[in-house]
């Protein structure tokens, strides 16, 4: 574990904001970015990436609503550029490129989760690389946009990871990215939220902190879309409430033949399952209505 100071300030913070899964987050007291630690080392968060299954079954089973909000982001990224190379970072099951290039961009994807990564290459036909960005990437071209979507907070370095992607942009590329200014959240909203997934999230960015990223990695700010998010994460964790209501809670009472019968009910664990998914699916449709 490493204990870490502020990546813009160069300070250590004793402000905690949050506490989860045995993991703290700070507050920077001077730009207000909020980060894990101590902190897992890079060998062990890596290993999250590479082997968990989570994301992989989470990415591929939300298509529809995965695609809805691609064409949404798109219509965005067309106002600036509507052809050309397109990389996203973190692609998760690919669905954002599969539209893109529905759309008639030349698409690329970085993937660490391997499972994803040979989903994008074989099921969609799109090129995808599982390791991290790097000049030797796709043999070392660059390209005209460069996207990711609720990535930027598992970046371990953002400083380098951003720096990088300047390298692989063409001169007149442009960098799009989408995520949480949860850093400006006052502290009482906090309860609101589910869960902060940590440690995974490493870094909860504001746009304090998010403007002395793109400036010290020599981007310029074009344009920023704000959306509100305060009703989506109240209802958000009201289904996730619901949603842990399914689980089975065998009773005290039960003996071991009828809890083993519970246990084994097929059809009541398919029709369990069914409406966990069926859930599971409302997130990302509610994250999109919450941007329209
Ligand atoms: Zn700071």
């Amino acid at each position: 574990m490493e204990d870490i100071r502020c990546i813009f300030c160069n300070q250590y913070s004793n402000q905690i904001i949050i506490e989860e899964n045995g993991y703290t987050g700070k507050r920077c007291s001077l730009c207000g970015l909020i980060f894990v630690t101590h902190r897992p080392s890079y060998p062990e968060l890596s290993k999250i990436y590479v082997q968990s299954h989570r994301y992989a079954e989470t990415h591929i089973g939300f298509k529809k609503s995965k695609q809805v909000h691609a064409k949404h982001t798109l219509i965005k990224i067309k106002n600036y550029k509507n052809k050309g190379s397109l990389l996203e970072l973190g692609a998760g099951a690919g669905y954002f490129l599969l539209e893109a290039k529905k759309q008639g961009f030349s698409v690329y994807g970085i993937e660490p989760n391997k499972i994803e990564a040979i989903y994008i290459n074989e099921k969609l036909k799109i090129n995808c690389e599982s390791s991290l960005l790097n000049e030797n990437s796709f043999e070392g071209r660059t390209f005209d946009i460069i996207y990711h979507c609720d990535v930027l907070s598992h970046f371990y370095d953002p400083i380098n990871e951003f720096s990088m992607i300047n390298k692989k942009l063409n001169d007149d590329g442009i960098l799009v990215f989408e995520t949480g200014n949860t850093a400006d959240v006052k502290n009482r909203y906090y309860r609101y939220f589910s869960e902060f997934g940590y440690p995974d999230h490493l870094f909860l960015f504001g746009e304090n902190s998010l403007r002395k990223l793109l400036e010290q990695t020599d981007f310029e700010i074009v344009k920023t879309y704000k959306y509100s998010k305060l009703l989506f994460l109240i209802i958000h964790k009201l289904l996730w409430k619901f949603k842990d209501t399914l689980k089975d809670k065998p009773n005290s009472t039960d003996s071991i033949d009828s809890k083993v019968a519970k246990e084994t009910s097929l059809e009541a664990r398919t029709n369990k399952s069914k409406l966990n998914l069926f859930i599971r699916n409302c997130y990302p449709y509610l994250a999109f209505l919450a941007q329209i």
